[in-house]
C-alpha cells in the first residue's frame, strides 16, 4: 500500500491550503472530505474579507481554491475519516466508506467547527438565507435593518456591539442573563437600539419563504410569550469541533478543540491541526488559510527528517 507523506483530513481554506503548499513541498499528498471541497465557505454568501478578493461568493471561492490544488497535482478523495491509528513513524487513516484505509507518514487535521444549532421550528428553512453563524461575514447586508442574536455568552455580545453599530434594531434573546465579560455587557446595555429578553426559549423562526421573525417563551413562572419581527438572526450559542474521531489520540483541549503550538504540531509527532478546530481566538478564512500554510511547513520538514 502506498504511504503518503501527508493526508490532510478536510478540504476547507485550511486543508486546501495545506495541500498547496504541501504538494509545492514536494510530498505526495492526499486530501480526504466527506463532503464538496470548501468548508463553511461553501454555505456563506458573501465573503467580503478575504485579502484580494472583494467580494465573493463563498462556493464561488471553494471552487478556485479547489481547482489550484488540482492544477498542482493534489490527490482528492470524498471519504469520511472515523479513525487514526499512530503507529509512530506512519499513520493509518480509517474511513467510514468500505473500510477504507491509507498509510501516511503525517497527518493534518482541519476538520472545522459545526455551530451550534437550536433545533426549534423553522430553523432549516432559512439557515444560510435568514439566520446567519457570523456577524463580521454577513452583518453588513442588514445594516439599518431590524436584527435578532441568539445567545448571551462573549460572542454573542461582543458581535451584538458590532452589529448594534449598524442596524436600526437589535433584539438579544438568551436563555440566561447576558453570561459575557460585564465591560461589554455594560456597552451593549447603554446603546440605545438594544433590547435583551433574559431567561427565554426560542420557539420558533417563523416566515412565509423569508423570515419575518422569531417567537420565544420566558423561562420564567409567567411564561410569557414575545414574537419579535425581524430581517435577520444570528445565532451565538457556541461552536462544535469537529473532533470526535480524533479524541482517543489525547490531542483536544477540555473543550475538544485540538491544541496546538505556533508551528501547528499536536502533542502527537507527525499530527498537526490547522484552521478552525484548533484552539484559537480567531476563526476566519485568512487565519484557516495561514493555519494550513504554516502545519504544512512543519509536516514538510518533519517528513524531510524521516527520510534523513
Ligand atoms: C455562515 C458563515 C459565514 C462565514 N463567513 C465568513 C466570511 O465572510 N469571512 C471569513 O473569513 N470567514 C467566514 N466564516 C468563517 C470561515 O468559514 C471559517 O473560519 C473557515 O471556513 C474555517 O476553515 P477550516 O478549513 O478550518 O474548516 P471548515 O471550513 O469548517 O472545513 C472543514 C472541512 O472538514 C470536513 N470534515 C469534517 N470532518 C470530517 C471527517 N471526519 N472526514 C472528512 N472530512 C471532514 C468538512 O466536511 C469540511 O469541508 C463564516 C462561517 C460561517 C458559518
Amino acid at each position: 500500500m502506498k504511504t503518503y507523506d501527508v493526508l490532510i483530513i478536510g478540504a476547507g481554506p485550511a486543508g486546501m491550503t495545506a495541500a498547496i503548499y504541501a504538494i509545492r513541498a514536494n510530498m505526495s499528498v492526499l486530501m480526504i472530505d466527506k463532503l464538496s471541497p470548501g468548508g463553511q465557505m461553501v454555505n456563506t454568501n458573501e465573503i467580503e474579507n478575504y485579502t484580494g478578493s472583494g467580494s465573493v461568493n463563498g462556493a464561488e471561492l471553494s471552487m478556485q481554491m479547489f481547482e489550484h490544488t488540482q492544477e498542482l497535482g493534489v490527490e482528492f478523495d470524498y471519504k469520511t475519516v472515523l479513525d487514526i491509528v499512530d503507529n509512530g513513524e506512519t499513520k493509518t487513516v480509517i474511513c467510514e466508506e468500505d473500510d477504507a484505509r491509507f498509510e501516511t507518514r503525517t497527518i493534518i487535521i482541519a476538520t472545522g467547527t459545526v455551530p451550534r444549532r437550536l433545533n426549534v421550528a423553522g430553523e432549516d428553512n432559512f439557515a444560510g438565507t435568514g439566520i446567519s453563524w457570523c456577524a463580521i461575514c454577513d452583518g453588513a447586508q442588514y445594516r439599518d435593518k431590524n436584527v435578532v442574536v441568539i445567545g448571551g455568552g462573549n460572542s454573542a455580545v461582543e458581535e451584538s456591539i458590532y452589529l448594534a453599530g449598524i442596524t436600526s434594531s437589535l433584539t438579544i434573546v438568551t436563555m440566561f442573563d447576558l453570561t459575557a465579560d460585564p465591560k461589554a455587557c455594560d456597552q451593549l446595555r447603554a446603546m440605545d437600539n438594544v433590547t435583551i429578553h433574559p431567561y427565554q426559549d426560542v420557539l420558533e423562526f417563523t416566515g412565509e419563504g423569508s423570515l419575518d421573525g422569531v417567537r420565544f417563551k420566558s423561562t420564567k413562572e409567567d411564561a410569557t410569550e414575545h414574537h419579535v419581527k425581524c430581517d435577520g438572526v444570528f445565532e451565538y450559542i457556541g461552536l462544535m469541533p469537529t473532533s470526535e474521531s480524533f479524541k482517543h489520540l489525547g490531542i483536544l483541549n477540555d473543550f475538544g478543540f485540538i491544541e496546538v503550538d505556533d508551528e501547528m504540531n499536536s502533542s502527537v509527532k507527525g499530527i498537526y491541526g490547522a484552521g478552525d478546530i484548533t484552539s484559537k481566538k480567531l476563526r476566519q478564512i485568512i487565519t484557516a488559510c495561514s493555519d494550513g500554510a504554516i502545519a504544512a511547513n512543519s509536516a514538510a520538514k518533519y517528513v524531510e527528517s524521516l527520510k534523513g
